[in-house]
């Protein structure tokens, strides 16, 4: 456990308390600096409080503050999206490219997907490419909080323009904040024109330099690989006049770019370095999950040591599943990594159980708005009653239904529909939801099957019971009922059938729905 000198003042309510650490014997430090649960307890007491040591406050610990002037460290990689409308050549590009990685004499066999990749130019520059093409990841991504992207590359194909997700990706880059370059594609075709895609982009507010506007555009074909060196550079440029810059020194940060369980090697995920250094062996937390970086890899499956900012790497050795889009965070040692993580988790599930018990409460006090009217209610008709045999009343009063009564009377006057109630048991959910899916679709005006419950596994007695008391069918799908269902069944007089192919059971139903349909006179 550990805090902040400026959180702990903070928490205090002082401005600073220098004088104090020089008692204990800290000298002068920076605002960041972390206290131990100890030290911070001995400041505590200095002020007359009484202090407890609440590991929640470790949560707050990686959110370090980014230096103001970043000059000083090292330039990174420009970590570059493809965005563009579908068809366009999204994907062609990004095979090409990363193929031009190998050309350009790289050593290492044959490129893995892992959710992005780096070139590297002959000028001995990199560049990062996220390599899942479409919005939705980018937007996914964005959602969580991850950003990862410095450039994007918008392929316009020149022989079919503007399209409408070619102006979503534009809004999508706008609303993010990151510079683009428009890739004019397919120029290899006999029927590109560019010229034509230059203006409606600049009928589309995209200012390219052409016009005097910033935006860069290349024209280029990702299917023969002409003009890529052109967009390679247009993406350094670009780069040069973002400055983009990282520390190297320190614990490392990132985001979550894809997971996935893996036979063999369990949970890996493709984490983007964004600052500091990831390294074997150390522990990183994403969202609710954690991990000592057991292996890193490259896309191109060569084990890393140490990843830099702006480095895409497969890491193995996480304890479950993290989600694509979050962000990693360094841990100092497991015990930190644990707590947080439980932090996390029971901050969530404590979320989750005030929204729960919000509608709970909601339902509650419905409930109980309803008693009050039906009470009064009574009340009043029974003094209504007492009145008119006293003969203060001509007319015996009218009861006002129970809310329970209107429903049930509602019901029955607006519709004639007859129901066939059923039950369903199915091997997987896939088939489960299959199954309601074509069932709702076999109804008409007069009559429509009603499912009262749905579930994955063998019929069991509380289906059984279910079924009973709603005088429903229980269909079970590939599962099966063992004796004491069985039992119960007959007991109870519920029907139970048992399919292995869909159509029978539709079949079946639409039968007993004909019967359901009243008799044509
Ligand atoms: P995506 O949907 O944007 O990923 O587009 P694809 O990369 O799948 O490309 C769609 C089609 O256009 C494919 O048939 C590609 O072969 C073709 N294509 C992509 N780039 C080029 C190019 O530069 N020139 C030509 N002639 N065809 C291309």
């Amino acid at each position: 456990d550990a805090i902040s000198v400026s959180n702990l003042a903070k928490i205090i309510g002082v401005a600073s308390f220098e004088q104090k650490l020089q008692n204990l014997g800290i000298e002068y430090v920076s605002h960041d600096h972390l206290l131990n649960a100890e030290e911070a307890s001995l400041i505590a007491m200095e002020y007359n409080l009484n202090p407890v040591v609440n590991s929640e406050a470790a949560i707050d610990l990686f959110s370090k503050p980014k230096p103001v002037d970043m000059s000083k460290y090292p330039l990174r990689s420009p970590v570059v999206a493809i965005l563009g409308h579908v068809d366009h050549g999204k994907t062609t590009l990004l095979d090409t490219l990363r193929k031009s990685s190998v050309a350009a004499g790289e050593a290492g066999g044959i490129t893995q997907h892992i959710g992005a990749f780096s070139v590297t130019l002959p000028s001995e520059r990199t560049i990062t490419f996220l390599d899942t093409p479409g919005h939705a990841a980018f937007s996914a991504m964005r959602a969580r909080g991850a950003h990862v992207t410095d450039i994007v590359v918008l392929v316009v194909a020149a022989d079919d323009g503007i399209m409408p997700q070619t102006l979503e990706a534009i809004k999508h880059a706008k609303d993010a904040g990151v510079p683009m370059i428009v890739a004019i594609n397919k120029i290899d075709r006999h029927n590109a024109n560019s010229q034509k895609v230059r203006e409606s982009l600049l009928a589309n507010g995209v200012e390219l330099e052409e016009y005097g506007g910033e935006t860069q555009s290349v024209e280029i074909s990702g299917l023969t690989g002409q003009g890529l060196d052109q967009l390679e550079e247009a993406i350094i440029t670009l780069a040069e006049l973002s400055d983009l810059r990282a520390e190297v020194d320190i614990e490392a940060e990132g985001a979550v770019i894809e997971s996935q369980m893996e036979k063999g090697k369990g949970y890996v995920a493709t984490i983007l370095v964004k600052r500091g250094t990831l390294k074997q062996g150390d522990i990183i937390v994403a969202g609710t999950t954690w991990c000592k970086v057991r292996m890193m890899t490259n896309e191109k499956s060569q084990i890393i040591k140490n990843a830099l900012p702006s480095t895409p790497v497969k890491v193995i050795g996480w304890k479950e599943l993290p989600v694509a889009g979050d962000e990693v965070f360094q841990a100092t040692d497991e015990e930190l990594a644990k707590i947080v993580v439980a932090n996390r988790k029971l901050k969530s599930s404590r979320e989750q159980q005030l929204k729960d018990l919000e509608v709970i409460n909601e339902k509650r006090r419905q409930r109980k708005h309803e008693l009050e009217t039906e009470r009064a209610n009574s009340r009043n008709f029974k003094k209504e009653v007492w009145m008119f045999h006293q003969g203060l009343l001509k007319e015996y009063p009218m009861a006002v239904p129970h809310k329970q009564d209107i429903k049930e009377e509602k019901s029955l006057l607006d519709t004639n529909i007859r129901e066939l109630n059923v039950v369903i048991k199915a091997d997987v959910s896939g088939t489960s939801e299959a199954i309601i899916d074509a069932l709702h679709g076999l109804g008409n005006k007069e009559v429509r099957v009603n499912i009262i419950d749905s579930g994955v596994g063998d019929i069991t007695e509380s289906d059984i019971h279910m079924a009973n008391i709603s005088k429903a069918l229980v269909l079970g799908f590939n599962v099966k009922a063992d004796k004491k269902v069985q039992l119960q069944a007959r007991i109870d007089n519920v029907d139970m059938k048992f399919y292995e192919v869909i159509y029978h059971l539709l079949d079946e139903i639409k039968e007993q729905l004909s019967e359901l349909l009243p008799p044509v006179v």
